[in-house]
């Protein structure tokens, strides 16, 4: 028996059982809609080799109008039942199940025919919405009903029907986007009427032996949502229009506090979930930033729901449920909630797949053969950890040099910037992969020309280096590296100018203002993005609003380039960044020259015409002004005729990152 009691329970759901209690949850690879069903097969049928009990597809569109976006992928017609066939059947082979998200995305919808209960646009989109008539409403629940009969003939085990998250059914359930006032508006009970509608006509058309899911937003962390009593009420009327199973949404897409980022508590939400337990008789999934078996285990030990859902983590590694139950979860390769892989990719029109692992949703693409090479790698951060695990994984036979005594690199240091607490788990997975898949490591060396010539293949992957930005005076006593102040090496005055903006300056100025992480603590978490408890206000937002802890410091963060700061950060997290820094009263100044620094602090001018002279007076000026590749040792080996593949910062520094460095390493080891 693995030490995971609750979480390896089976679930009897009377007409079937899932073999356990995890749920991948839905997301939007694009996979579908690249038409390779191999593919798609492939991605799903890898996940059910791992072991999940229940996989939820992406959102299908029921319609053109409820789709995310034009051409969003949907089971319109035979054709594409017989393609989805090839998955439910692939998955089906692996022993696994699979449910159908429908997905319609109402005035979400990225079209100019998006549809809604009301013309009233999203902050979050440029379209603004067509309000419904009573005949267009009941062809969106036709075509709701529709796409679940479509799912069942495709072989899916159930259908999830997507009503959080703020699209189309949660469209209809708060006076903020429901204005209307007839049978489908007005009275909370006409505003629940369409939801509690489409999973009624649902289960009339699929039969009782078939699963319904209904992801209903508990908690909506937007002014005017609904209130505790009406999500129970909601729940109820799910249940007794024939649901068999709740899954748990958090907060609307427009919403503006955070609900999956890295730098939310791990299981910040499951406190809302156990609300619900014991309101409705059908089982309870909970959900978001939960990433290792202990933290489900926990969940469900203490009764916040029946069943876990993780998605994110099964790009990560597909086989968490496997490796979990075979006592092996130091060696589940761990979701960090970074985003720039999965969420990041989606909004930018890319095929997801994940950071740390790079085959996701690329299974038939990117392949490790068996190979009996050797190879050196010199350099222990995220590009060089990457390739050392793709070449043992090949079955080379693999030794990594590092000059300095740990591994991991960069990751060393992203890990002491409070938010960033899941780099720690990430460095102590490849410490555990490093030591389980026999790789040989040459810590606290510096590899030479010498010790790489008796190598099949070499890789520099020796990083970065801090850019020397020439500033007059930088050499000054108040003047700090990035290095310095992330490895806790210096004094750091109260009054601090950072130059450079990038994701280091962002992160220094994170580190340097925030006392204890509230990523650490709930309490302070909630209370710092202001959220509240549904129960006393509606969508759980606190009208004070956000009341973060006192800064540590007085921070001015500044670089060179007139536009907005932050603008490089990540699609779905760099507002995070922003919010949170303003929050904490961060002055964030653009389109500065850097004139000199001396005692008093940096000065600084601005514009071309470098008018306004202006002193920013400060204890302490920290360099964050961007890297450089270190690549001394690859040239050394050129210069000895000795072949060196250079990947990571040490090929190219400019807007590097982790992404980047274990994509490219694990390409190459494949290609060798
Ligand atoms: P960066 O993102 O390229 O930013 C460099 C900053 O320095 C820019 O703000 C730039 O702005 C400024 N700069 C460039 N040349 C300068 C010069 N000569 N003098 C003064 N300022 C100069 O680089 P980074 O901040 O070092 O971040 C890259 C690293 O961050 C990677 O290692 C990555 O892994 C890591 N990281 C990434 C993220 C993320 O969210 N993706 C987060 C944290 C850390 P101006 O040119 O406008 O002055
Ligand atoms: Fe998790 Fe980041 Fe991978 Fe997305 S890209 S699955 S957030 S580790």
């Amino acid at each position: 028996m693995s030490g995971y009691p609750h979480l390896f329970a089976p679930l009897d759901l009377g007409f079937t059982t899932l073999k356990n209690r995890v749920l991948m949850g839905s997301m939007h690879t694009g996979l579908e809609e690249t038409r390779d069903w191999n593919r798609v097969a492939e991605f799903y049928a890898e996940r059910a080799r791992g072991g999940v009990a229940l996989m939820v597809t992406g959102g299908m569109a029921p319609n053109a109008e409820g789709g995310v976006f034009p051409g969003a992928a949907g089971l319109f017609n035979d054709r594409d039942i017989a393609n989805h066939k090839v998955v439910t059947d692939r998955v089906h082979a692996a022993d696994g199940k699979i449910a159908m998200q429908i997905l319609h995305a109402g005035r979400y919808a990225y079209s100019k025919d998006c549809v809604a209960p009301s013309a009233v646009k999203s902050p979050i989109s440029p379209f603004a919405p067509r309000a419904l008539d009573a005949i267009g409403i009941e062809k969106q629940i036709a075509d709701m009903v529709t796409a679940a009969t479509r799912a069942k003939q495709a072989g899916y085990d159930g259908v999830e029907v997507m009503g959080s998250e703020g699209y189309f059914l949660n469209q209809f359930l708060v006076t903020h986007t429901n204005r209307r006032d007839d049978d489908w508006g007005g009275s909370y009970e006409n505003r629940m009427r369409l939801p509690v509608e489409v999973v009624r006509r649902v289960r009339a058309a699929v039969g009782p032996e078939f699963i319904i899911i209904y992801r209903l937003s508990m908690i909506d962390l937007i002014p005017n949502g609904s209130t505790w009593d009406e999500v129970v009420l909601l729940a109820k009327a799910i249940e007794g229009a024939g649901a068999t199973i709740l899954n748990t949404g958090i907060g609307w897409h427009e919403a503006r506090i955070p609900t999956i980022a890295t730098s939310v508590p791990r299981r910040a939400f499951t406190w809302v979930t156990k609300k619900l337990m014991g309101e409705v008789g059908i089982p309870i999934i909970t959900s978001n930033r939960i990433n290792t078996p202990q933290v489900g285990e926990d969940v469900l030990a203490e009764g916040c729901a029946d069943m876990v859902s993780m998605a994110r983590p099964f790009l990560a590694d597909p086989h968490f449920v496997a490796k979990a139950m075979a006592g092996k979860a130091p060696l589940i390769v761990p979701c960090i909630a970074c985003n720039q892989a999965c969420l990041d990719h989606t909004f930018s029109m890319k095929i997801a797949s994940c950071l740390v692992n790079p085959m996701a949703a690329h299974e038939t693409e990117l392949v490790l053969t068996p190979s009996a090479k050797s190879i050196g790698i010199v350099g222990a951060g995220p590009a060089g950890l990457a390739s050392a695990l793709a070449a043992a994984q090949r079955g080379m036979a693999v030794t990594v040099f590092d000059r300095m005594n740990e591994i991991g690199g960069q990751l060393n240091m992203a890990k002491q910037v409070p938010g960033k607490e899941e780099f720690w788990g990430l460095v102590e997975y490849y410490r555990t992969a490093v030591a389980e898949a026999g790789i040989t490591l040459r810590l606290g060396h510096d590899a030479t020309a010498d010790d790489l010539a008796v190598f099949d293949e070499v890789i520099i992957a020796t990083g970065v280096a801090p850019r020397d930005p020439q500033i007059d005076g930088q050499d000054g006593p108040n003047v700090l590296s990035y290095i310095d102040v992330l490895r806790g090496k210096a004094e750091v005055g109260k009054r601090v100018a950072i130059i450079g903006a990038g994701g280091i300056g962002f992160d220094v100025a994170e580190f340097l203002v925030t006392g204890h992480s509230p990523t650490e603590n709930l309490a302070d978490w909630l209370q710092e993005w202001g959220v509240g408890d549904p129960s006393d206000m509606r969508g759980g937002v606190r009208a004070e609003g956000p009341k973060p802890a006192a800064p540590l410091r007085q921070i001015t963060l500044l670089q060179r380039k007139a536009q907005k700061l932050g603008k490089g950060l990540g699609k779905t997290t760099g507002w995070i960044h922003r919010a949170a820094l303003k929050m904490k009263g961060v002055e964030m100044m653009g389109g500065v020259n850097y004139e000199r620094i001396d005692a008093q602090g940096l000065h600084v001018s601005f514009g071309e015409a470098r008018e306004r002279p202006t002193l920013i007076a400060v204890d302490t000026i920290v360099l964050c002004a961007g890297q450089v590749p270190q690549r001394a040792l690859a040239d050394a080996l050129g210069a000895r005729g000795i072949a060196a593949h250079v990947i990571g910062g040490a090929d190219v520094a400019a807007e590097l990152d982790a992404k980047r460095a274990i994509d490219q390493g694990t390409r190459l080891v494949a290609s060798l």
